[in-house]
């Protein structure tokens, strides 16, 4: 089997975990064993390891570190995502300063456009997408509220991904820019998703076209990798990859387990599989110096297979030659990248959480343990209230 350093490139003087040492040493005994090195598990290995005095054994079967946040120099020397674009956003004063504790960041703020026919408009969906789109000069925030207004039809009960769309802008615009980029994302119809998967992109009536509008949008200095790398680099955290749970469990003796893994492979799909979306990626270097005028276009129209094409060199404003892209392919099979919200769904997992809830000696953190659409910030603030809980337990209770 394959136990690998942790780093990905370069020299580093990391402890590697090996059955060699570790049969020469004796046998290792480890306080905690965290299963999945992406954001829930780095967490709280750095947590436990740096905060608690606790010996970790990280263990992932991917032969890297950082999840699907994963970077790395690709042959053009760019640094892309293997698993898709990751723009880092919060409006966590404690969450952007936790993680500043082991990178510089890179001012960045997302923009995205939209391909409808021969245009690129602004996605989210702005006074400008409209006055493009229809010719219009819909000069005030008024203006374009009256005009959505006018769109917008009525929904007596707003459930679910379609009605949230067309209750705000009505049927034209949700058919252009959600409908068909949803069906490809998910192979679902809107109407079959949660509101909250399409009201994660909100309409604006004002110009504003970034992406996102939290107070912290960066990206990390050097990139997610080599700030998961110093989260990691702790005496106490041995770090083992290329190696499934079931393989580390009784090969590696522990007190507790932290699973970050999906859960219902946990518990051996007992219930049945819980539904994940994946994707394929098809990432290519091209020989201009740019491809696109921003870092993410998306595509809504059916009869595009891909639902959207990063160019990297927008995100960290490297100054090579050449340029580097990733096409987006929804896949119904393949890893497991979303979960995906939908009531029957959410369902399945209560069942598997109640297991869950009883397992006093393993916890699960993170976007595929606890089942649920977190951005790269939701899980770390997660995995950090998690370890406040499970340090406040091991304290406790205070004497009167
Ligand atoms: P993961 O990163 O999935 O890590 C889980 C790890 O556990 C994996 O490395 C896996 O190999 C390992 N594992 C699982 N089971 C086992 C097992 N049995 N044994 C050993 N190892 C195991 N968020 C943002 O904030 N901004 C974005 O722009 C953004 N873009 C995204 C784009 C895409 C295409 C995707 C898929 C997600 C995006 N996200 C974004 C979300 C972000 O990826 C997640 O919030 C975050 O990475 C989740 O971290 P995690 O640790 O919970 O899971
Ligand atoms: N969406 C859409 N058209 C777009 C962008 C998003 O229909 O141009 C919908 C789609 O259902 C998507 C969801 O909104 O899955 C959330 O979009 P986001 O960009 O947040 O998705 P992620 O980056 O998580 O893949």
């Amino acid at each position: 089997r394959l136990i690998r350093d942790a780093m990905s490139r370069g020299a580093h003087s990391h402890p590697i975990v090996s059955p060699t040492n570790w049969k020469s040493e004796g046998p290792h005994h480890y306080d905690v064993m965290v299963v999945g090195a992406g954001f829930a598990g780095a967490v709280m290995a750095e947590r436990l390891a740096a905060d608690g005095d606790k010996k970790v054994l990280l263990v992932d079967r991917r032969s890297h570190i950082g999840g699907n946040a994963y970077d790395e120099l690709d042959g053009a020397g760019v640094l892309i995502h293997r698993y898709g674009p990751h723009i880092f956003h919060t409006n966590s004063q404690e969450i952007f300063d936790y993680l500043s504790r082991f990178t510089q960041w890179r001012p960045y703020e997302h923009r995205v456009l939209a391909a409808v026919g021969d245009l690129l408009v602004p996605m989210p969906i702005n006074r400008t997408t409209l006055n493009s789109l229809y010719g219009l000069d819909l000069r005030t925030e008024e203006e374009a509220a009256a005009f959505l207004a006018a769109q917008a039809e009525p929904v007596a009960v707003v459930r679910t991904s379609e009605d949230v769309v067309i209750s705000a802008i009505g049927r034209t615009l949700y058919e252009t820019f959600f409908r068909d980029y949803t069906r490809k994302q998910w192979g679902l119809d809107p109407s079959e998703l949660d509101k909250a998967v399409t009201a994660r992109v909100p309409t604006r009536t004002s110009v504003d076209d970034r992406y996102f509008t939290d107070r912290f949008q960066a990206m990390p200095l050097e990139g997610y990798t080599r700030m998961f790398e110093r989260m990691l680099d702790h005496p106490n955290i041995d770090v083992l990859l290329g190696v499934d749970y079931c393989e580390a469990r009784d090969a590696y003796p522990h007190d507790h387990l932290v699973f970050t893994g999906p859960i219902d492979e946990y518990f051996g799909y007992r219930f049945g599989k819980l539904p994940y979306r994946s994707l394929d990626f098809r990432h290519v270097s091209l020989d201009v110096d740019r491809f696109q005028p921003v870092a993410v276009v998306n595509y809504p129209a059916p009869d595009v297979p891909y639902t959207r094409i990063t160019e990297y060199k927008h995100l960290t404003g490297q100054k090579v030659a050449g340029t580097s892209i990733t096409y987006e392919y929804p896949a119904a099979e393949g890893d497991p990248y979303y979960p995906i919200p939908r009531p029957e769904n959410q369902q399945l997992f209560k069942r598997y959480e109640a297991l869950a809830m009883v397992q006093s000696d393993v916890t699960f953190v993170g976007r595929l343990a606890t089942y649920r659409y977190y951005n790269m910030d939701q899980v770390v603030g997660q995995a950090l209230a998690t370890y406040r809980r499970m340090a406040k337990a091991a304290a406790g209770p205070v004497a009167p």
